[in-house]
Formats: structure tokens, sequence, C-alpha cells
């Protein structure tokens, strides 16, 4: 059946009651005319999930992690099978904002049904991003970055070739641990380290941006969103966030994406498939603004950067290994059970212990997966001494 241009876009939205999931809902619910949400699946929250799809009157639904013995919405299904189809339901865009490895099954149900993937969870990137691409390649599927950085480069890069990439350079606000000495990181606590200097995120991603995983993580997520090698990604301080990332090419040019932090602007643009909706975010504006500062990352202050991307450049299932410890080890520091100093030598230790494993299946990643975390618990329960 063809769709006339005027049809709103249906959306599936995977973690819809997480931070990016009820911002997606605040994009769609201001724009009726342009999206209508089809699908919607949930974590354990069933009381969260059971509002947006009244407000929506969503469809189909699924609460992928539903506790045992839980009440679930009228025709909601439990389960990740439920919540795979779900994901590969009919639809025009399938907006992926689980946290991390969880969103593995679900983003390939997408992905294998051949959809528009929208994804907001770079974790899936990072752990599986050649088998990911493989399998959309096979499918159609195409994947739309949402992430602020990924996104600026989408939008730097629209009409380019990447031959003609000299680098692409992810901007980091370098969290809230940019100017503090390196020796009292030991004693931060988790309020400390969730207070981001300039975005509004989930738990997992500010911890990852305090360590700088998280632009580790992106280095991962930008070489397998593009198609460019490690050698031709970089990573700068910003701090003020207002350029998302920029691109320089081979002539000279650099093409940078300015904006107000504000996650809802690459959200919208990625569930309309990067057609710009009006009044989205506020404008920024730069006449009489500060001037912009970018400056290089101290990689002895942050050796999250070097350990992910060391992992990158390992390749197989290297970066599955890392990303799960990190996993683990932020999980650990939310709980109170690990310094934070301790974070990023638990999933270096974890990530040189992973073995090499040429092309992974999904069974080669899931169980590296598994022995990393297996590995990071051992390790913070034990006590090792710092690496
Ligand atoms: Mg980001």
């Amino acid at each position: 059946m063809s769709r006339g241009a005027a049809a709103p876009r249906r959306v599936v939205l995977l973690g819809a009651t997480g931070s990016i999931g009820r911002q997606a809902c605040d994009v769609i619910r201001r724009y009726p005319d342009h999206f209508r949400l089809v699908g919607v699946v949930g974590g354990s929250d069933a009381a969260a999930l059971s509002a947006v799809i009244d407000e929506f009157r969503v469809q189909r639904s699924a609460l992928a992690a539903a506790p045992a013995g839980s009440r679930l919405p009228e025709g909601c299904g439990g389960g990740l099978e439920a919540a795979c189809e779900v994901a590969a339901m009919d639809s025009d865009v399938v907006c992926v904002a689980i946290t991390g490895a969880a969103a593995l099954r679900p983003t390939l149900a997408a992905i294998d049904a051949g959809r528009v993937v929208a994804t907001a969870t770079k974790e899936v990137l990072v752990m599986a991003g050649d088998l990911v691409r493989r399998r959309a390649t096979a499918a159609g599927a195409r994947l739309v970055p949402i992430d602020s950085e990924h996104s600026a480069l989408w939008q730097c890069l629209r009409g380019e070739d990447v031959a003609t990439v000299k680098r692409l350079v992810l901007t980091a606000s370098g969290g809230p641990f940019r100017n503090r000495a390196p020796e009292t990181l030991s004693v931060v606590t988790p309020a400390e380290a969730l207070r981001h200097p300039t975005w509004v995120m989930g738990p997992k991603v500010t911890i990852d941006s305090a360590t700088m995983m998280n632009k580790g993580l992106e280095i991962l997520e930008a070489h397998f969103l593009f198609g460019v090698d490690y050698a031709r990604i970089e990573v700068a301080i910003h701090p003020d966030s207002v350029v998302h990332s920029y691109v320089e090419f081979w002539d000279g040019a650099i093409v940078a994406q300015l904006g107000a932090p504000d996650m809802r602007v690459p959200i919208a643009l990625a569930l309309s498939d990067g057609a710009r909706l009006p009044g989205v975010g506020n404008t920024l504006e730069l006449r009489g603004s500060r001037p912009i500062e970018v400056l290089p990352v101290n990689l002895e202050r942050f050796p999250a950067v070097a350990v992910a991307r060391r992992a990158g450049e390992r390749g197989g299932v290297a970066p599955a290994a890392l990303n799960a410890a990190n996993e683990v080890a932020v999980a650990a520091f939310l709980a109170g059970t690990c310094r934070f100093d301790e974070i990023v030598p638990t999933v270096a230790s974890a990530m040189d212990a992973a073995p090499d494993v040429p092309r992974p299946s999904l069974d080669d990643i899931l169980d590296a997966d598994s022995s990393a975390r297996e590995h990071a618990r051992v390790r913070l329960t034990s006590g090792a001494p710092l690496a």
C-alpha cells in the first residue's frame, strides 16, 4: 500500500520510558501531523509504559524485562521475544532508546525487518558493529544516528564523499571532572558524577561522560556509522557543548554543526529521516556569544578514550568485552561497590582478557559479553589492585 506524502510517519519506540524515550514522546506529541506512535517497548516499568500507551493510543506494546508476576497493560506482551516482535512490526522508523546491551536483540529484529533504525544506543554498534552493518546491508535496513555528535557528523557529511574526509572530530564537554585533580577521583560519589555540566541524560551515559568512556564508545559508533577508519576519528574537548562535532575535509574546509544542547533536535531529525521540522529547539545566538573553545583531550586524565580506541582497533569481540565490562563497572559505581577510578582499569582488564575472534557471530559476541561481565564482577569483588 502506498502512503501519501502527508501521512504521519509511523514510529516504533524502543525504550519509551527512559530519558531519550521521554524526549522522543515529547517530539511526537508536538508534531502530530508528522509522527504517529504505533508501537512501544518499555523495560520493567509497567505503569510508565501504560501511560504512554494510553496517551498515544499505541496499537502494539511490550515490556521487555517484565518483572515476574507483574500486571501488564492490556494487550501488552512480556519478555524479549515480544519486544522483538514490536521492533519488527510494520513502521516507517524504529527509534532505539534502550540503554546498553539490552538493546541488541530488538535492534537486530528491526534491522532484519529492513526498517529505518534511528538509534540512540551506541552500545549496540560498539558491541556488534560489523554484524549490524552486515545484517543491515542484507535486509536493506538503514541506521540513522540520534546521538548528538553523530547527528552532527551526519548533517556535516550529507552530500559528501567520505573518501574526502581528513578527520571526523567528536566534541566532548569533558564532563564534571574536566579540571579536577586526578588523584582526587578515588573519592568521587555517584551524586557528583551524575551532575553533568551541559546535557541532561540518563544515569549510564552521564557516568560514561564523567569517565569519558562515552567519547571512547562514540569513536567506535562513528566508525561503524560512517565507515571511516579509526586513524581519521579524533576527540576534542569543547566545554560549552555548542559545536556538536565537526568534519575536516582534505581540501582544508571544516564543516561543523552548532546549536543549543537539546536532544529533541537530533531526535526529531532522525525520526523524520533527515527532514527539518520548524521550531524543534531554541536558536543559539552566536552574535556576542563567548569565543568557541576547543581543546585537546588529556589522555592521562581520561584513559578511557585510549582504551576504547584500542578495543576498536583490535576489533573482533574486544569492543563487546569493553562495553560489557563498562556496563558492570558503571552499575557497580552507581550502587556504591566500585570506586570511580576503578571503572576504567576494570574495563581495560576485561577487554585485554577477551579472545581474538575474527568476524564474530552473534553467539561469539554474546559469549564475550557474558565473559567480560564475569571478569569485571570477579575483579571488583576480589578487590584486585589497580593496574
Ligand atoms: Mg553523545
